[in-house]
């Protein structure tokens, strides 16, 4: 038998779609206070948003008769008739919001009209309107939800620890900030208030209201761009990358957008600029006719397609290339590698332009470095007679030897060098306490699983604050690491303990500035620096897996090369 399903089972169903988690609800709360002409908005959260999310806006209301019918399903002012699909320039117009977080919670309803007296309050329980009648209230509307999935045990259960809930509501209010920097945010958690922007258009004030000038000062600027599609915005620069795809925020209209295409356009502007598996920072404002897009693949608005991919790949790619291009050479630092001396220790290089080793791969601790000592004598594998052809495609080099084709990759074998060096020198723990505290720019998970992680971090030197919703404040660090270093070791940290990994800190801290010396070098094409690291990999043996346990260089002999070619 078909049976139709109650209105209250298919909000419950729909529910499930449309707010999995508190952050989900509070991101459909504040996308109506936007529709709704919304300048300002708070949002406040308690206990991660299950016990209650609030948003205020100063839009433009709900007549008493808008506001019972607002939490029917299908229920939207946003449109009218199929064609205006096409064009629809609101967030939401699927009508459901309301009603599936309604259909999940206890929800108060107070709001008033623009220029009318008196203002509607309503009151609904797991979808239910239990009270309905006139309140006085501001013009505008405030939404509370209560105990959210508190009729439905088995969301529940999906639900994360309160912190990670509330640094996944967090982000969706930084989304919210970024995407309008127009619209004045405000987040309270737990009676806290931990952002709050100015809503003065400026992108960059809000950016700062929310990171904090450490990372506004990393951001490159996009140059103004024409065409069909135009990007704004700013883009980190190559120090700013994350380990993961932490901190890319992209805007589509307005709307936060996740999309590969962008990604792969953003990710391409910094070849040659980023090791793989460095991944950068953004804030991007992307604008084109509304009907070469389709934003509502899926039920949370966060995929979308394009009509036109190429366009816009280009678009994004070109103008974070000419981002970084006028950023100058601190986006893409021309550094030369230091002589190698057989003995195994590094000489500086002496002209003043091009920083040593040293200057590059090694920090400023408090005490004296110990002196690297000499790589400990090993047979070598195979005879010691070897040449380098040269380089290839940016980044490998090519060196034969009587027996066999060796191809190197230039960045691995030098972080492999730096690592090498700074691990023989290795000595106990050492805190540096910071004259000033740094501000240190991070994502909502990050941020979280740190704050989880205090005691941890501790024990390797780190003392650290929250700061805010998108900051942390760090007060000490491991002794060894560069200052300017503690936001990518940080961020390198947390993405180790957010896929289940507990780093051994020390390691992490040297892998770190080992990697961040060798992206600098190995931009280096001089004839003389290739002949000195190729030098260096073909005589020490044990450098055959950089410390990520990527290889290093690759053997070909000469059957290998047979057998390709069916001889
Ligand atoms: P949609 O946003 O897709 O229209 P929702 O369920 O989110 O569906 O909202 C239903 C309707 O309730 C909206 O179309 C709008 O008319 C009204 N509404 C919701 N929130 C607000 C608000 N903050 N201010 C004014 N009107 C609102
Ligand atoms: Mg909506």
């Amino acid at each position: 038998m078909i049976e139709i399903l109650s209105p209250q089972v298919a909000n419950l169903i729909a529910a499930g779609e449309v707010v999995e988690r508190p952050a989900a609800a509070l991101k459909e709360l504040m996308e109506n206070a936007v529709d709704a002409g919304a300048t300002a908005l708070t949002a406040e959260i308690r206990r991660g948003g299950v016990s209650l999310i609030r948003v205020t806006d100063n839009g433009e209301g709900m007549s008493p008769e808008d506001a019972a019918r607002a939490f029917m399903r299908h229920a939207t002012s946003k449109l009218r008739s199929a064609e205006g699909l096409q064009a629809i320039a609101t967030l939401g117009f699927r009508g459901e919001a309301l009603a599936a977080v309604a259909a999940v919670s206890r929800v108060e309803l107070l709001t008033r009209r623009r220029g009318e007296a008196a203002g509607t309050s309503l009151t609904l329980e797991a979808g239910v309107v239990t009270a309905h009648g006139e309140a006085g209230c501001p013009e505008g509307t405030t939404i509370v939800v209560r105990d959210l999935f508190y009729n439905t045990p088995a969301r529940q259960k999906f639900l994360k620890k309160d912190s990670t809930e509330a640094a996944a509501a967090q982000e969706a209010a930084v989304r919210a900030a970024l995407a309008r920097p127009g619209l004045s945010v405000r987040f309270i958690k737990d009676g806290a208030q931990t952002m709050h922007t100015p809503g003065d258009g400026d992108l960059k004030n809000c950016l700062y209201s929310v990171f904090g000038g450490e990372l506004v000062r990393s951001l490159c600027p996009l140059p103004n761009s024409g065409g069909e599609v135009r990007v704004s915005g700013f883009t980190g620069l190559p120090a700013l990358a994350r380990s993961a795809r932490f901190m890319q925020y992209f805007f589509v209209e307005g709307r936060p957008v996740r999309s590969r295409v962008l990604t792969a356009a953003l990710e391409e502007a910094y070849a040659g600029s980023l090791m793989s598996g460095r991944f950068p920072v953004c804030c991007l404002h992307i604008s084109m006719p509304l009907e070469t897009f389709d934003i509502n693949v899926h039920p949370a608005k966060s995929e979308i397609k394009f009509q036109y991919e190429r366009a816009v790949f280009d678009a994004v790619y070109n103008a974070c290339r000419e981002a970084l291009r006028q950023a100058g050479p601190e986006a893409a630092p021309a550094v030369r590698i230091a002589p190698y001396t057989p003995s195994g220790g590094p000489v500086p290089v002496l002209s003043a332009s091009s920083p040593s080793v040293y200057a590059a791969g090694v920090p400023r601790p408090a005490g004296p470095l110990p002196s690297p000592p000499p790589p400990p004598p090993k047979p070598p594998e195979e005879n010691l007679a070897w040449r380098l052809i040269g380089e290839v495609m940016s980044g490998y080099l090519l060196v034969e030897t009587p027996e066999a084709l060796w191809i190197i990759d230039k960045h691995a074998a030098h972080e492999r060098v730096i690592f090498n060096r700074l691990k023989a020198g290795e000595r106990p723990f050492l805190s540096q306490q910071l004259l000033v505290p740094r501000a240190v720019a991070l994502s909502g998970p990050e941020l979280d699983i740190l704050t989880g992680e205090r005691a941890f971090l501790e024990e390797a030197g780190f003392d650290i604050d929250v700061m805010g919703p998108g900051a942390l404040a760090v007060r000490a660090a491991p002794g060894d690491v560069d200052e300017s270093d503690i936001p990518a070791l940080l961020s390198e940290i947390a993405s180790l303990l957010l896929s289940g990994r507990r780093p051994d800190l020390r390691d992490e801290a040297m892998q770190m500035v080992a990697c961040k010396a060798a992206v600098k070098l190995g931009r280096s094409s001089q004839r003389e620096d290739m002949e000195r690291l190729a030098g260096l990999v073909m005589e020490t043996p044990d450098l055959r897996h950089c410390p990520h346990g990527r290889p290093v260089a690759m053997r070909l002999t000469r059957s290998d090369l047979g057998r390709q070619f069916g001889r």
